[in-house]
């Protein structure tokens, strides 16, 4: 079975004023294979949304590579990349800022309906697309109405669920959802996340959910990366991961997680903040916070490798 997405040593670069750089992405690997759920956890400022818009070609990366269905997307021109766009879309944090507020909720899922050709490589008929239309609301559990709607006349979670609507109108394969439910209530959260596994399942999507909130991922994801100031300090099955992280950071992450009293001593809260990605640390990237840091972390930087025999990778010299 071969991966529905590669993605080899990538990076992403901003040049700064002052000849200086931020390194948001900075040598990143991993797949991700056709039906999974990887989520992509880490604090703010970690690279996840760089991440995430370089995977879909929103933002070209600085250096690697990335492969879609077998197919290196990296550097294709935007004409060849656009039919390739139907198969892979992002869902957004903010569901207002990604809804022209002028037009009704019909007219916004109608556009790439009307901008793309069906599969046929046809224009699609104005009876397909309200087909269409009807079929997504069906989808995101709204009703048809709805389309008759403008975006300020629903709620967050609506708004979330008009965005995913528009997500799938094209059928993609790909879904990259950055921080979808971090703007909403807890309560809505719950039903938006659950709106998402519904919708995995019934049509076979990949995602890539990201996330600053492990809980989050947690209840949707098969796989969970870790990221930490632009590189994946750990990955694995999410219940590897979760029950037995083997990065001190990740540990420290999953202390936060409010769960039932297992017996086991909680790992040790995050301390300090985040170092800046400007200047970060030399060697392990996290020895200015972590508990266990010893010499040889402040020199040399650990590479990812494999520590279980379940696909769990750690970068660490000291690892849990
Ligand atoms: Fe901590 Fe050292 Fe491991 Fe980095 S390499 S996480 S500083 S023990
Ligand atoms: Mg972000």
């Amino acid at each position: 079975l071969s991966p529905i997405l590669e993605v080899r040593d990538l990076y992403k670069t901003y040049r700064l004023p002052r000849r200086q750089e931020l390194k948001a992405v900075d040598g990143v690997s991993f797949s991700v294979h056709s039906g999974e759920v990887l989520g992509i956890v880490g604090e703010s400022g970690c690279g996840k949304s760089s991440l995430g818009r370089c995977l879909l070609r929103l933002t070209p990366a600085t250096n690697g590579q990335i492969v879609f269905e077998g197919r290196d997307i990296t550097h294709l021109p935007e004409r060849t990349l656009r039919p390739l766009r139907q198969r892979m879309q992002m869902v957004f944090q903010d569901s207002y800022a990604s809804l022209n507020p002028r037009r009704r909720i019909g007219d916004l899922l109608a556009e790439p309906l009307k901008v793309h050709p069906d599969t046929k490589g046809r224009k699609r008929s104005s009876a397909k697309i309200t087909a269409r239309l009807h079929e997504l609301m069906q989808l995101v559990n709204l009703p048809t109405t709805a389309l008759a709607r403008y975006p300020h006349e629903f709620s967050g979670g609506q708004r979330q669920r008009i965005n995913i609507a528009r997500a799938l109108a094209l059928s993609p394969r790909l879904i990259v959802a950055d921080e979808p439910v971090s703007a909403l209530d807890v309560s809505v959260q719950a039903q938006i996340i659950n709106l998402f596994a519904d919708l995995q399942k019934q049509l076979g999507l990949t995602y890539i959910f990201v996330a600053h909130d492990l809980a989050v991922v947690r209840q949707i994801s098969n796989r969970v990366a870790v990221m930490y100031l632009g590189r994946i300090v750990e990955i694995g099955d999410t219940d590897s991961v979760l029950h037995t992280p083997a990065h001190p950071y990740t540990a420290a992450l999953t202390a936060a997680i409010p769960r039932p009293v297992t017996g086991l001593a909680r790992p040790m809260p995050l301390q300090g903040d985040v170092p800046s990605p400007i200047n970060r640390p030399s060697g392990c990237r996290f020895h200015t916070r972590c508990p266990y840091m010893q010499t040889r972390c402040k020199q040399e930087d650990p590479a990812l490798r494999p520590i279980r025999h379940n696909g769990h990778e750690v970068a660490c010299h000291f690892p849990l």
